[in-house]
Parts: structure tokens; sequence; C-alpha cells
């Protein structure tokens, strides 16, 4: 609750505070909560996240406040979309400081389940989308789009939100849940935000806590490579083999930097494309920083 104004605020500081964010651990809670909310026409908005909460995840809950009666913000760590090799271990978490994030955005719940209540003994139902999970990260992560649409799917049905907002960042998992949304006949708006950056370019995400500093200043050559991609369009070059091999040399000439991918794709499908098409081209990369896995992508 924020004390600013003169006295004519009081009532207004007395009203916010009674929207205080409320934390539901059951899913029977978040439902019935849904569907009372529903049954008065409050339209809800969500925001599912693995939590340790950045300015990018803010954005996309202002954009649910500004457009929902009840905003309802997902912290869930999906287990099952990790590889067996990869970091679930160590994903960072801070619930007190996403709790104080939420609070001073509006949120008005937070979902917050426990994996047992999520995945009960012998859960074995998934959704799969065949097409444009595929590729990308689908081919180095096989069974992280399966798992993701799998959590999203059951967020859905718990939340029962009229839109969901999610992050250009994760270019590709926007396109696999609008694709579930629409192959699904799913009655939920999917909105998708623009990426929130650091101010030399690097694309907020909860993973870069685990970068050293050396790693944080090699990881900023990741915009320096989108951009210049972008520039080379820009100067009327439509070549994919030509901008996919200046944005390789510009990632490479870090040392500690790896090409996982480097690719131009329809930003639908996330089917390669041949030529680029100004504004329907997007050029979308994966790269490991020593042992930290990112991704970028920027709209050519
Ligand atoms: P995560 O907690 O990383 O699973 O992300 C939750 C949501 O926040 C997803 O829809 C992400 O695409 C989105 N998101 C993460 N980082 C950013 C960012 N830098 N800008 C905008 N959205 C983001």
């Amino acid at each position: 609750m924020r004390l600013q104004g003169g006295a004519g605020n009081q009532w207004e500081c007395l009203m916010a505070n009674e929207g205080k964010v409320k934390v539901i651990r059951s899913i029977q809670e978040m439902q019935s909560i849904a569907r009372e909310l529903r049954s008065k026409g409050e339209r809800i908005g969500f925001v599912p996240t693995m939590g340790y909460l950045h300015r990018g995840h803010l954005n996309l809950i202002e954009t649910a406040r500004d457009k929902a009666d009840k905003v309802v913000v997902s912290i869930f760590v999906n287990r099952i979309q990790f590889g067996p090799n990869e970091d679930f271990q160590r994903y960072p978490h801070d619930f007190d400081h996403d709790l104080a994030a939420c609070e001073e955005a509006g949120v008005d719940y937070i979902f917050y389940p426990e994996e047992e209540e999520m995945y009960p003994k012998g859960y074995s139902t998934y959704i799969n989308e065949e097409a444009c999970s595929k590729r990308l990260c689908g081919i180095s992560r096989p069974h992280h789009f399966r798992c993701v649409l799998t959590v999203v799917g059951k967020l859905f049905n718990i939340v029962q939100p009229d839109f969901a907002v999610f992050g250009q960042k994760d270019a590709q998992q926007a396109a696999v849940i609008k694709k579930m949304a629409a192959d699904l006949h799913l009655s939920i708006e999917i909105i998708v935000n623009r990426t929130i950056r650091e101010e030399d370019g690097l694309a907020m995400s909860s993973r870069n806590a685990y970068l050293t500093s050396r790693q944080r200043e090699d990881a900023g050559v990741i915009y320096q490579a989108l951009q210049k991609a972008k520039e080379l369009v820009d100067s009327g070059i439509v070549n994919t083999d030509r901008v996919q091999a200046e944005t390789s040399n510009i990632l490479q000439s870090k040392r500690r930097l790896r090409v996982i991918y480097v690719e131009i794709v329809n930003p639908e499908t996330m089917e390669p494309i041949k030529e680029i098409v100004s504004g329907k081209s997007l050029l979308a990369v994966a790269v490991w920083v020593d042992e930290v896995r990112l991704i970028d992508n920027i709209l050519l």
C-alpha cells in the first residue's frame, strides 16, 4: 500500500489494502475463485511464470492489469520441462521478493502450487504439438515444449483466464502456445509482449542470475549480433545464409559463447525461410555462455 498525497487519498488507500495479493496453493481453491469471478462477469488476466520475477515479468503483469478486472500470476517451476542435465536443481527462486513485486504491481492472486498438487502420483497426460515445437529449441530440448504445453494447459484449466500474457523473449514458446490455443479451440486470448532488455540490450531472464561478471559482459554480444542482422536487412540484404553467417560470426567472436542455433524462420510456424521478408522473418538464436543457455530473437 502506497501512502501518497493528501487526505483525499485515504479511501483509495483503504481500497488498495483490501486488494492485497492472495496466495493460493490449492488447485480446487483457485478453480473455485475463478468460477466465482467469472460468474460475476469479472475478466481474468493471467501471467504464468517460474518466479524470480524481473522487469520482463512485470511488464506482462502491467498489460494484464490494464486489461483485466483481476490478475492472476502463477509461480511454478515445472520440473518436467527441464532435461535430465539441465538447471532445474539450481533454478533461482525468492518467493518473498516475488510476493513483494506482485503486491507492488497490483496482482490480485498468486497461484503457487506444490509439485505433488500439479503432478500427483500416476500422472500420465501430456499435450503435444507436432510441428512448430519440433524446430529450434525443440531439437536440443526434445521434451521441453510437450511439458510446457502440458503445464500451461493445466494452468489454463485451473485459472480459467479470459486472456494470458506471454513474452516475445520466448518467441517459440509463445508461438507453440498460440498454436495449442487455436488447435484445441481454447477461448483464451493469447497476448505476446515485447522483450524487456537490460541497458546493454541483454534480454532479461531469470537465468541471467547465473552469469559471472565476465560471462555477463560477453552475453552483451547477443543483442549486438541481433542488431547487426537487422541493420543488414534494413540495408537491403535478404539472403538468409548471409545474415545467419554474419550473426554467427559476431556471436563466436566471444570466447565463452558457443552457438546452439542461429536461424531465420517464419515467426508463426518457426519454419526456416530462404529469403527474408521485412516484418515477417524472425531471427532466433540460442547460445551457451559457458554452461548457461540463453536465447533471444529479433523480428527482421
Ligand atoms: P519464465 O518465468 O522465464 O518462465 O517466464 C515467464 C514469462 O515471462 C514468459 O512468458 C516469458 O516469455 C516472459 N519473459 C521472460 N523474460 C522476459 C523478458 N525479458 N521480456 C518479456 N517477457 C519475458
